[in-house]
C-alpha cells in the first residue's frame, strides 16, 4: 500500500521542513499546493492565470479549481509509492474530494499529521521568517490577518478525527525532536 500522508497545520508550524525530510527519507514527493499555485502564476499557465485573482486577494482558490489540479498532480507517476500532501485539503469539500479520488485509485490516506502550535508562536515564527528574508510587506498586522484565514477549519479536523487517522504533533520543539515523533507515527502507520 502506498504511504499517502496529509499534513495539516498553521503556517509557521514547520510543515514544509518536516515534509521535505519525509520526502528525502521515504522517497515520496512533497506536494505543496501553495508552491504549485505560486509556480503556475509565475509561469502564467491557464491554471495560474485563473487562480491569480484569488491568491492576490489573499483568498483560497475555489475548491473545484484546486481539486482538479490536485487530481492531475496525484496521477503523476512519482506518487506511486505515496505522497506528502501539504496545504491541501483546506476545506471539508476538498477532504471529501480527496478521499473520493483516492478511492477511485484503490488507495487511501494512511495518516493525517496535524501540526499544532500556539497561534502567538506561529505568528512570531512567521515574523522572524519575514524579517530574515527582507519581506517588508510581512508586517505584524499582515501576518496576524493571514493567520486568521489560514487556520485549519474545525470541520476538517472533526472529519479526520472521525475517520480515525488523525495524529496530533506538538510542533513547539526542535526540528529534530518533531521529526523523531513524525518517524514514530509513520512507522506505526506503515506497519
Ligand atoms: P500556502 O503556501 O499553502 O499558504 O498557499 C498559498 C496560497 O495558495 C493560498 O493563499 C491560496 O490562495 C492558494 N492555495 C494553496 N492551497 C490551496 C488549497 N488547498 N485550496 C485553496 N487555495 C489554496
Amino acid at each position: 500500500m502506498p504511504l499517502d500522508i496529509v499534513i495539516l497545520g498553521p503556517p509557521g508550524a514547520g510543515k514544509g521542513t518536516q515534509a521535505a525530510k519525509i520526502e528525502a527519507d521515504a522517497g515520496i514527493p512533497h506536494i505543496a499546493t501553495g508552491d504549485i499555485v505560486r509556480a503556475e502564476m509565475a509561469a502564467e499557465t491557464p491554471f495560474g492565470l485563473r487562480v491569480m485573482e484569488y491568491n492576490l486577494r489573499g483568498e483560497l482558490v475555489p475548491d473545484e479549481l484546486m481539486i482538479e489540479r490536485v487530481r492531475e498532480r496525484l496521477l503523476e507517476g512519482d506518487t506511486e509509492d505515496g505522497f506528502v500532501l501539504d496545504g491541501f485539503p483546506r476545506t471539508l469539500a476538498q477532504a471529501q474530494a480527496l478521499d473520493a479520488m483516492l478511492d477511485d485509485l484503490d488507495r487511501s490516506i494512511r495518516v493525517v499529521l496535524h501540526f499544532q502550535l500556539p497561534e502567538e508562536l506561529a505568528e512570531q515564527r512567521l515574523l522572524g521568517r519575514a524579517l530574515a528574508s527582507g519581506r517588508a510587506d510581512d508586517t505584524p498586522e499582515v501576518i496576524h490577518k493571514r493567520m486568521a484565514t489560514m487556520r485549519v477549519p474545525h470541520d476538517l479536523i472533526a472529519y479526520y478525527r472521525a475517520l480515525g487517522n488523525l495524529v496530533g504533533i506538538h510542533a513547539d520543539r526542535s526540528i529534530e525532536e518533531v521529526y523523531a515523533e513524525v518517524q514514530n507515527v509513520l512507522e506505526t502507520a506503515a506497519a
